[in-house]
């Protein structure tokens, strides 16, 4: 059984998630610590808990979703993957900064892909790796099955949708993502989203506005 814990980071408010077993062996999910605060915050929580960071996965790779990549990545030596059809997102992450006046000069580089159909392991514990375009061209969910969570970074909102207007968004195929991919898990599947709070699949299907 795995465990979730999240953070909310930086100006835009972004969920960074760290996914953990019983052997305190973790994911990092979407590092967003932008301040030296938030790092310190995110550091405190990994030896509170002693955990053991294996690697950084992304959902996908706007700005507010991989301002602390870099750091944890040289903190604990370990890799960070994100679709390949992130890469163009990733590099233009330094120019994106700059467009907000912001500062970001460790732009990380992917060390492996993320593919989607695939089931990637934490020891015993499996996620199901879904590409789910729209908000942006490589952004993937993540599903637990047994958990019954998926981290949907910005596809899907409790209430709302993710923007399809940023380079390589799209509306039609972020909807046809949301109901390929979510809306075919069970209704009490807890949605973990990018931004705000959490929801469920079935709560979502009744009452978000721009899937009915
Ligand atoms: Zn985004």
């Amino acid at each position: 059984m795995l465990n979730i814990h999240f953070f909310t980071f930086n100006a835009f408010q972004e969920n960074t998630y760290i996914i953990s077993n019983h052997k305190k062996e973790c994911w990092i999910v979407d590092p967003g610590m932008y301040e030296q605060r938030e790092t310190n915050e995110f550091i405190s929580f990994i030896e509170k808990n002693q955990l053991i960071p294996q690697a950084v996965i992304n959902t996908h790779g706007h700005l507010d979703h991989i301002f602390g990549v870099q750091a944890v990545v040289d903190k604990y030596a370990i890799p960070f993957g994100i679709h390949e059809k992130e890469l163009p997102i990733l590099k233009r992450g330094a120019d994106t900064a700059a467009m907000f006046g912001l500062q970001f000069k460790d732009l990380p580089t992917s060390n492996f892909f993320i593919e989607d159909g695939k089931k990637m392991k934490l020891g015993d514990d499996e996620i199901m790796v879904f590409l789910t375009p729209g908000h942006s061209p490589g952004s993937v969910s993540f599903y637990n099955a047994e958990g019954n969570w998926v981290i949907a970074g910005d596809v899907l909102f409790n209430g709302s949708i993710g923007r399809t207007d940023l380079p390589g968004g799209n509306f039609d195929t972020l909807i046809e993502s949301i109901r390929t991919h979510l809306f075919t898990l069970p209704d009490n599947t807890i949605v973990l989203s990018g931004h705000g709070p959490a929801t469920t699949i079935g709560d979502e299907k009744k009452h978000n506005p721009f899937l009915k």
